[in-house]
């Protein structure tokens, strides 16, 4: 019998490889493959991520991810862009008040920026690019996003990052209130994979 094909997740943040996970393993589910995360691999050293959007950085992750495995690589990039602060921290989501400081306090920090801010101007959204990387070199991305707005105090336990402080005005809670399985249908990660994972399904029956 044949082995079966390898994707890996090339992603160093642990919630948000399950979350992929979950998605891709939804959208697959019919077909010989092993899904794998960079955890698995232990001296992978995180890529820098040099690019000036969340799609080149999802393909420098994806191909670096990649070269070391020599499987197919599926990286997500994503950051939550908040219009009354001109879209930041955007790109620098994971950066924010320093790379390990807990996102309780960054989420303060939002939120007292915001103090002064109304409802009707605190939009926000969360945007995500995916990029499939497959060993010949062949790149492909898409992106998607995830409109809501800040709310004023942190609420719900779920999820990860800024969920806590993300409103989604259509549900009337935040994203953290949501369990998994409604988050992996609405979110920008969860529209984004509905692009990305019939593309991937065509390369990997179509991989020799
Ligand atoms: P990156 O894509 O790992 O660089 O993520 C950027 C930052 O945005 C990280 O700090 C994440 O925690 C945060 N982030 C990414 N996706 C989500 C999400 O779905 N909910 C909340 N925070 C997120």
């Amino acid at each position: 019998m044949s082995e079966p094909m390898r994707v890996v997740i090339a992603s160093h943040n642990r919630s948000k490889s399950r979350e992929i996970e979950q998605l891709l393993r939804a959208g697959l589910n019919d077909l010989p493959v092993e899904i794998r995360l960079l955890a698995d691999y232990p001296d992978a050293p995180p890529p820098e991520e040099t690019a000036d959007s969340y799609v080149g950085n999802a393909v420098i992750k994806a191909r670096a991810c990649t070269a070391l495995t020599q499987a197919i690589s599926f990286a997500d990039d994503a950051g939550l862009e908040i219009d009354a602060l001109n879209g930041q921290p955007g790109m620098y989501s994971r950066r924010f008040a320093g790379e390990n400081t807990p996102f309780s306090v960054k989420m303060s920090l939002l939120l007292e920026r915001l103090w002064h801010v109304p409802v009707e101007r605190r939009t926000a959204r969360f945007r995500c690019a995916v990029a499939i990387a497959l060993p010949s070199g062949e790149v492909y991305t898409f992106e998607e996003t995830l409109e809501g707005r800040i709310a004023d105090a942190p609420r719900g336990q779920a999820g990860f990052g800024y969920d806590p402080i993300f409103y989604v005005p259509s549900l009337g809670c935040t994203l953290a209130e949501l369990p998994a399985e409604f988050k992996n249908r609405i979110s920008h990660r969860a529209k984004v994979m509905r692009q990305a994972i019939p593309k991937l399904r065509t390369l990997l029956t179509q991989s020799p």
